[in-house]
């Protein structure tokens, strides 16, 4: 049930797939939580729009990647239970190329080392199972036969229906003006002033424009998991995610 109030433990600032999933999870885990959105909801003017989008566990040699992956999919599947609605589609996803190409023989290696389930496929098997696809005779394939296709649109709808669910607000159509760091950090609109102990921006390719229009005064510092983190002394808690954690 929505409940506006003075002070919100985090404001998540941008609902895209990062900052509707992270609100989400906020609120759940009972924090009182404000997402701001500046575009009417939904809207198709950001990356997280669309029907499709495909998900996996191999990605080359980049672990970091894979082991986020297990943890992703237990969380889509969790969210499928409480929405009721399949937001996954378990099709498998091929990845080829030539018997040298490294990201190929990489894929393997990562899919063996995290006993993660796959299939090698010869050129004849590959056109007797996707008869629309022609390649060279001499590539290789790899299904990984955990990835498929999300529903994206329908996820991003399932995250902010269940915040609003877990207690969370939602704000549409309200762009973010300025954001003033401190203990108790403050989020301008064009109406309000919303203030919280931490913000989280989530601004996709916005943060291009926004960040250097308030951020001339603060140094950023990129961490370990991608997170770029606004430093100075009368910042507060502000975060800016800049990793996607379930569209990948
Ligand atoms: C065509 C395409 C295909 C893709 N395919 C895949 C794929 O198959 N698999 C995969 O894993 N990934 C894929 N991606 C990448 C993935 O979709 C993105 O990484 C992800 O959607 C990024 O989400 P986001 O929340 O960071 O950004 P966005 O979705 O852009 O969200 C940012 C939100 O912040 C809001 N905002 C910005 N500034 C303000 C402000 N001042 N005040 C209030 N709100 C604000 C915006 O309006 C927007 O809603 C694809 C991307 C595209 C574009």
């Amino acid at each position: 049930m929505e409940k506006s109030c003075d002070m919100y433990d985090v404001i998540v600032v941008g609902a895209g797939i990062e900052g509707s999933s992270t609100a989400y999870h906020l609120a759940k885990s009972g924090n009182q939580t404000l997402l701001l959105e500046q575009f009417p909801l939904p809207h198709s003017r950001g990356s997280s729009h669309g029907q499709s989008r495909i998900t996996r566990k191999a990605y080359g040699a980049k672990d970091f990647y894979t082991r986020m992956m297990f943890e992703s999919f237990e969380l889509t599947s969790e969210l499928e239970k409480e929405c009721g609605k399949q937001l996954f589609i378990n099709c498998g996803t091929l990845v080829f190329g030539r018997p040298d190409n490294a990201y190929t023989l990489s894929t393997e290696k990562s899919l063996r080392r995290f006993r993660v389930s796959f299939e090698k496929l010869d050129s004849a098997e590959q056109r007797r199972r996707y008869p629309g696809m022609a390649f060279p005779d001499d590539f290789n394939y790899i299904l990984d036969k955990t990835g498929g296709v999300l529903r994206a649109d329908k996820m991003l709808q399932a995250f902010q229906a269940q915040f609003v669910r877990f207690g969370g607000v939602l704000r549409d159509g309200e762009p973010m003006m300025d954001l003033l760091p401190g203990d108790v950090v403050s989020v301008r609109t064009r109406g309000h002033v919303y203030r919280g102990r931490s913000v989280v921006l989530a601004l996709g390719p916005w943060a291009a424009t926004f960040l250097p229009s308030i951020g001339g005064q603060h140094s950023f510092r990129a961490s370990e998991d991608y997170r770029l983190l606004l430093e100075g002394k009368r910042l507060g808690h502000v975060q800016f995610f800049q990793v996607s954690h379930f569209f990948h």
